[in-house]
């Protein structure tokens, strides 16, 4: 079985990477085209656009989406993020990300390792998201706003009945 066959039954990721997916849905975002680090973002939002209901393992290190990257080393994210607009943020992306995920993990009472479907996600996000700007306190607001907006609107996407689109 490769790599794709076996996430089309289950999925590693990290929770943060789940929201952005979702997220770009948001903003109209239906084009899965490879990035130049290498990762899977593309392939595995193709697979979670096209079935609801395929499940998702609960990853805080390395996801199926890094597995891939070029910045995948040896188990460990090496790459570094932009602080010149959030100086209080950490400059190794593993950190950032463990923060950001940790922060998901206590808003959505989600944990290393716990399986849900896609959709079980997505629900459990629109219940439970609240304002999330206390999840990207580093991040100017008026970014997180739009971060809000576009989640709010990639979970109504996901969520509608398969039919209606
Ligand atoms: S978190 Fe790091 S290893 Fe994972 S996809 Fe992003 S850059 Fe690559």
């Amino acid at each position: 079985m490769n790599e794709r066959d076996e996430m089309q039954s289950t999925i590693s990721i990290k929770p943060h990477h789940f929201v952005d997916i979702i997220t770009s849905f948001g903003t109209g975002n239906r084009i899965f085209t490879p990035h130049p680090y290498g990762h899977a973002v593309h392939t595995v939002s193709e697979i979670i656009d096209s079935n609801r209901e395929v499940c998702l393992k609960i990853e805080l290190g390395i996801d199926d989406i890094c597995r891939p990257c070029a910045h995948n080393a040896a188990g460990f994210c090496d790459d570094t993020i932009d602080t010149s607009y959030r100086p209080s943020a950490p400059s190794s992306k593993n950190k950032w990300n463990l923060l950001i995920d940790q922060r998901w993990c206590e808003r959505l009472g989600i944990k290393q390792g716990d399986r849900l479907k896609a959709r079980e996600l997505c629900e459990r996000i629109r219940d439970k998201m609240g304002d999330i700007t206390d999840i990207y306190h580093e991040v100017p607001a008026h970014m997180t706003a739009e971060r809000s907006t576009n989640l709010v609107r990639g979970l109504e996407y996901y969520l509608r009945q398969e039919e209606e689109f």
